[in-house]
Parts: structure tokens; sequence; C-alpha cells
């Protein structure tokens, strides 16, 4: 049943995306699938197959082929990011945050120049990609950063740090926000910029990798600049306008997010559904108790319109419409049922949805990111209640 939903929305895909991701989906059940749990476990990031899927142009998905990427819609991307979230969350992290965040700030605001120089070993996964936004003092006050760059007669001087940052300690190309002048009075999203720069470089350190709750496997550390000299090159972007692009990557990032809440609350549902089946108790399978089933009929419904939601928001993006409404509307409730499929499917498994033996209780603990990651589900009702009733006014 679930199956056959997928399908009627895999045959909206043009024949060269549904090769790639045919292909993408016998790697990851043979290469990745076995693997997930324990990799959760060490909390082990996986280079080898972040290189092998970089190979398959999924860490340049969106990348043009002139840049060596895929050259993918973004439609074709979210769909890649729910396969992989579908089987490993924290995999599923890794590839979205570097195609969507580095990389997406790169195509989105980088000259020719920065786009030649670093964009092909993006998007081959040759590097990784990391985004620094957040800061202890700050993050859905996102302007509120500290992180200053003050310009030199060589360039800039980046001091500051960054907080929770995927990628963080494993990146080689960083995409730094930081203030680069004074706000006038009453508005601090203006003075912002971004600068990109790879490592090593003097100044740049790793600070603290964080040891969380879920998505063991994919990376997030604090990021420590200590006055790198940067050259004018490394600035990304308008000088002084960087919120606004950050406030777009962070829209884009969002179809992502949601893309990965719908695939692992999609394996949740999966998994469920068929241990319904055969788990027996009074005599029948529990899938036979109502109380039961709705719980999967309810799982279903939310998990397939916040998929429909997030291919609304890629197609208007692809579409070069406004989509920052339709991204936070999908992140939103992606997210919710996402997590809330993961919940039921682990109180559908009784005691053993607890234990480590069954994959449920992983999903649920990687879920549970994507209602605080990109904007928090309080910060994305903020949005859609601003763009709403703007429309009122
Ligand atoms: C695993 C992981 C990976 C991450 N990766 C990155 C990354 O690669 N790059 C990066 O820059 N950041 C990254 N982040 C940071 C992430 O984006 C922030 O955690 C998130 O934006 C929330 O910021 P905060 O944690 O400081 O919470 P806060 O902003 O302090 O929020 C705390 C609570 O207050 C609520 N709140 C705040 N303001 C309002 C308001 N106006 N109205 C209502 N409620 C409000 C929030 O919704 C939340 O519930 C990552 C975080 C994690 C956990």
């Amino acid at each position: 049943m679930v199956t056959d939903q997928r399908k009627e929305l895999w045959f909206e895909l043009e024949p060269e995306e549904r090769q790639i991701m045919g292909a993408l989906r016998e790697f990851l059940q043979a290469e990745v699938a076995p693997t997930a749990q324990e990799r959760d476990e060490r909390g082990e990031f996986p280079f080898g197959i972040v290189k092998e899927l970089g190979q398959m142009g999924v860490m340049g998905a969106q990348v043009p082929e002139q840049y060596g990427g895929a050259g993918l819609s973004t439609r074709s991307f979210a769909r890649i990011i729910e396969e992989i979230a579908a089987i490993d969350g924290a995999l599923a992290l890794t590839v979205a945050s570097h195609n969507s965040l580095c990389t997406g700030h790169l195509l989105l605001a980088g000259n020719e120049a920065q786009k030649q120089h670093y964009l092909p070993r993006l998007a081959q996964g040759e590097v990784l990609g990391a985004w620094g936004l957040t800061e202890p003092g700050s993050g859905s006050d996102a302007a509120a950063m500290r992180t200053r760059a003050e310009p030199t007669h060589e360039g800039w001087r980046l001091s500051g740090s960054k907080q929770f940052i995927t990628q963080g300690s494993v990146g080689g190309i960083y995409v730094v926000n930081a203030r680069t002048d004074p706000a006038p009075e009453g508005k601090k999203h203006l003075g912002l910029s971004a600068f990109i720069f790879e490592t090593p470089i003097e100044g740049f350190s790793v600070g603290r990798k964080e040891k969380k709750l879920g998505l063991n496997a994919s990376d997030t550390a604090q990021i420590l600049f200590e006055g790198i000299s940067l050259p004018p090159e490394a600035l990304l972007g308008v000088r002084g306008q960087g919120f606004y692009d950050v406030m777009r990557v962070l829209e884009g990032g969002r179809i992502g997010i949601a893309a990965m809440a719908v695939g692992l609350g999609r394996a949740a549902l999966e998994f469920a559904a068929k241990y319904a089946l055969e788990r027996e108790q009074f005599g029948q399978p529990i899938a036979e108790f109502q109380g039961v089933s709705f719980k999967l009929a309810e799982m279903a419904t939310g998990l397939e319109a916040a998929r429909l939601l997030y291919l609304k928001a890629a197609d208007l993006k692809d579409a070069g419409r406004p989509f920052g409404m339709a991204a936070a509307q999908a992140k939103l409730l992606a997210s919710e049922v996402g997590v809330r499929a993961c919940d039921e499917a682990i109180q559908i498994l009784g005691g053993y949805g607890y234990l480590k033996d069954y994959p449920v209780e992983r999903y649920w603990r990687d879920a549970r990111l994507t209602r605080i990651g990109e904007g928090t589900s309080e910060i994305l009702k903020v949005i859609i209640a601003k763009n709403l009733l703007a429309q009122y006014r």
C-alpha cells in the first residue's frame, strides 16, 4: 500500500532522474542499510559512503553540469533526501546540509570565479561543505551574531565562533556568516556578510564535537576563528546584505529537512506495518486491532500530505517563484508528522520498539532534529503567520 503511493510519485520524475534514484536505492540497500545502526552506535562518520555518493552525483545534486554536478531539480534532490533518510537519517543530514547550505549559498551568491574554484570539488564529494550561522548566543535570532569580519589592507580578519555546525570537524570548505558593518538602529539584519574559505587555514580550529540524541553518524561541531586572514575574494555575495541570502539559503534547506522527516517517518511506518502484520496477541495479528491499524492510517496520511507539501515547495523553487512560505509549511508539517510516525512506530512495536535491536528508536532520535534545525517549528509558525497575515492587511 505504502509502496504503491510512492510509485505514483515515482513516475512523475524524468527518466534520467528515475535512473539516478534507482541506482541510489540499490546502493543504499546494499552499502548503507547494513551498517547504519552500527555507525549510529559508534558515532562513526561514513567517509567512504560519502565519496561513493559523490561519484553518483548526489553530493552535487543541484550543481549545474558545467561545474561537475548532476544538475537535478529541487524536486529530485528532495526525493533523494527522502530515500536516504528512509535508510540512514544521519547520512541524509550530511547530504542535505552539504548540498543546501554550503553549496546552496555558493550557488546563490557566488561569483563565477568562486563557483569555478569551489563547486567541482564540492559536487564530486571530494571535499565536504559546512555552513556556519548559529552561535552560542544566537540561534533563532541569527542576526544577533557576534562573529565579526573586519576589513584590513589585505582583505578581512575573521574572529568569533559558530555552534552546532554540521560537518564542522570533517568539512574542507566553509561558508561563514559574520558582521562586517554596524547595524542601523533597529535593523540588525543589515551589515552582515558571508565568507567562503577552505581549511587548513591559520586561525581556524575545531572546538567541541557535540554528543547528540541522534544523528550520531553525522558530524556536529563548534568551529573557532581566531583572526583568520581572508583575501577580498573570500567575500560571498554583497557586503552588508548577507542576511537576505541566509534567509533564502534556509528556505531551500527546509525542503531538504522536510524530505528527511518524511523519509524517517516512512521507514518507521513500513517497519511498523510489517511488524503489526506478523506480531500476534490475543490470537490475531495486532494489525487486526483497529487501535493499531488506525495509527498506521494516520501515519500514512500525514506523511503523504507532508510529501506533497515538500514537492509543492520544490516545484515553486524550480519554477523560480516565491517558495518560502511553502517550504516553511512543508518543514513544519513534515517534521511534526515525521516525529509522530516514529513515536507511533515505537508504540506499535511495544517493548521491542524501545530496544536497540530494532531501528525505530533510531528513526525517532534522528527525526527529532527536524523540528529544530534550519528553523524551529515555532519560528516556522512565525514565518507562516507573517506571510499569511500580509495577505489580509
Ligand atoms: C544536529 C544539529 C545540526 C545543526 N547544524 C547546523 C549547521 O550546520 N549550521 C548552523 O548554522 N546551525 C546548525 N544547527 C543549529 C540550529 O539551526 C539551531 O539549533 C536552531 O536554529 C535553533 O537555535 P537554538 O538552538 O539556539 O535555539 P533558540 O533559538 O535558543 O530557541 C530555543 C527555543 O525558543 C524558541 N524560540 C526562539 N525564538 C522564538 C520566537 N520568536 N517565538 C517563539 N519561540 C521562539 C525556539 O523555537 C526554541 O523552542 C544545528 C543544530 C543541531 C542540533
